[in-house]
């Protein structure tokens, strides 16, 4: 059991795709193993780099799987960006958006001003995620707000993601076309950089090194939790294999086939 080898811990920042499911097969028996952590007395924050989703939509898909989970404790990138956003910027700031609807929408809702293309020649910052409707005017739009003095933020620079067809081009395929573009480097909210691990201490109320970030990705996860301080565990689940997990340095604190071996195991 996880408290017997990490006895100060008390709170969990865990991914979701590849530990939690992959796309809607859960891996393992959610609810005991959501039961077991709270039997525990773990506090558990959700945090994944997907900026395409809102965390009520992770909160819908967990209740399907009998897991009642608070979208309180759920973080999306979209969501920790608006949260850097409003903590850095003045309320009504206009911002332009190359991302999902969803991202714009949680924006618009944390009192931002959506720039729109007709209107590009001023803007705050411009906020970069995974958009599937990329144009060449928009990254043109993106490049010549920030030259003009914009702030870049990307919410993550995933390169990839899976799709049953595939790995398709992630969030990092449209921030790197703006930083070319630009000239420019972002600043990145998304793992595995610290604004999402600061914002999942807030919300447990724990310190980084009484709480384990765990997920199936090295380059995000692991090396997330590690940037911020915090223990940092590798599930098997997902994409990074044994090997691989072994010879990532620093080495994970702890590595286990999945999610219910790594808390019970
Ligand atoms: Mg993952």
């Amino acid at each position: 059991m996880i408290l017997d080898r990490f006895p100060q811990l008390k709170g969990l920042i865990l991914d979701m795709d590849g530990v939690l499911w992959h796309d809607n097969e859960p891996i393992g028996d959610l609810a005991k193993i959501f039961a077991d952590i709270t039997e525990l007395g773990l506090k558990v924050v959700l945090a994944t780099n997907n900026a395409t989703k809102l965390p009520e939509d992770y909160a819908l898909k967990l209740s399907k799987f009998h897991v009642d989970f608070p979208r309180e404790h759920i973080l999306s990138s979209s969501e920790t960006t608006a949260i850097y956003l409003a903590n850095t910027l003045q309320p009504g700031s206009r911002v332009y958006v190359v991302g999902s609807s969803s991202l714009s929408a949680v924006l618009k809702k944390s009192g931002f001003e959506l720039a729109n293309v007709e209107e590009f020649k001023h803007a705050d910052a411009v906020v970069v995620g995974l958009d599937t409707h990329i144009t060449h005017e928009k990254i043109a739009n993106a490049a010549l707000l920030i030259r003009a003095g914009a702030r870049f933020v990307a919410t993550n620079t995933d390169a990839t993601y899976p799709t049953p067809q595939g790995l398709y081009p992630g969030a990092g395929v449209m921030v790197a076309a703006v930083q070319t573009a630009s000239g420019q480097v972002p600043e990145v909210i998304g793992k595995p950089f610290t604004a999402m691990y600061k914002e999942a201490l807030l919300r447990l109320g724990t310190i980084n090194s009484e709480t384990m970030g765990v997920g199936d990705r090295l380059e995000t996860d692991i090396a997330g939790a590690q940037n911020a301080g915090c223990l940092a565990g590798a599930v098997l689940t997902g994409v990074c294999t044994e090997l691989e997990a072994q010879t990532w340095a620093p080495t994970p604190d702890l590595i286990a086939r999945d999610l219910d071996t790594l808390i019970n195991g």
